[in-house]
């Protein structure tokens, strides 16, 4: 007896070390970071991690609903951020995809549109009809669903932190003026390409210079209600082959693992 529960006390504690089910849940923003929503094949060109089964993005989805997150848009947050997010419902998710791929469209819309729930893409502008990349129309279509709102990811997905500041500056104020032009709206949101440059203040001061309101980072985390803009908004990056306590961890202590 006494060995049964030292092994469940020792295999309790050596999951605690690795799991943070224990702490307590964060309240705030909750982001979460996709890219494709695609079965991984041999044609993929991206680390296999970044493709996420349309399954398991559909169980995602359920899981959210059925825990009471509200999907919101970018513009649904922007609004709120005047109001301290007061206005925003009691447990907000952005789910965003960054760069613009194809199957943000062929499979990711069809189960938001199947599930009425909204999302959110940052859009790397010379990627729109390239292979693999949506289309415009794509882009349109989704827009006017009211489901997809957008945000910039530069013109050419390049990291910010390896050019200079000219170049920064044209990357950020060309997608923003190209995107708005395009869709006929405000763009005020912009990701980071790889998240270089979301730590850098004269890089985040070049951002907000540039006309954007809020920076997205790809650093792990939910940024709290009280958010003042001192750091970008956090984001919790979404992994192929990862269970759906992982993405529980994730959602509610923002992180799944030490
Ligand atoms: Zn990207």
């Amino acid at each position: 007896m006494i060995i049964v529960f030292v092994t469940l006390s020792v295999i309790l504690l050596v999951f605690s070390i690795k799991y943070p089910w224990w702490l307590p849940n964060k309240k705030g923003i909750v982001v979460l970071m996709y890219h494709h929503i695609y079965n991984y094949d041999s044609t993929c060109n991206l680390e296999k991690e970044f493709y996420i089964e349309p399954e398991t993005f559909e169980k995602q989805i359920d899981f959210l609903l059925k825990h009471k997150y509200t999907p919101i848009t970018l513009e649904e947050l922007e609004k709120s951020y005047k109001d301290n997010f007061f206005k925003l419902p009691k447990k907000p998710v952005l789910i965003t995809f960054d760069d613009g791929w194809q199957d943000n469209y062929t499979n990711a819309y069809k189960i938001l549109k199947k599930k009425n729930v909204k999302a959110n893409i940052f859009i790397a502008y010379n990627y729109i009809g390239q292979k693999n990349c949506l289309t415009w129309e794509q882009v349109m279509e989704m827009k006017n669903s009211g489901l997809v709102s957008f945000g910039s990811h530069t013109v050419t997905h390049a990291s910010l932190s390896k050019l200079n500041e000219t170049e920064i500056v044209n990357e950020l104020k060309e997608s923003k003026k190209f995107l708005e032009e395009k869709l006929s709206q405000e763009i005020n949101c912009f990701a980071y390409p790889k998240g270089a440059g979301a730590a850098d203040e004269k890089i985040r001061k070049l951002v907000f210079e540039s006309g954007y309101l809020f920076d997205f980072s790809t650093k792990r985390g939910i940024t709290s209600f009280k958010y003042n803009k001192k750091k970008a908004i956090n984001r919790l990056y979404i992994k192929q082959g990862k269970s759906l306590f992982s993405f529980y961890l994730n959602i509610t202590k923002g992180k799944d693992s030490f």
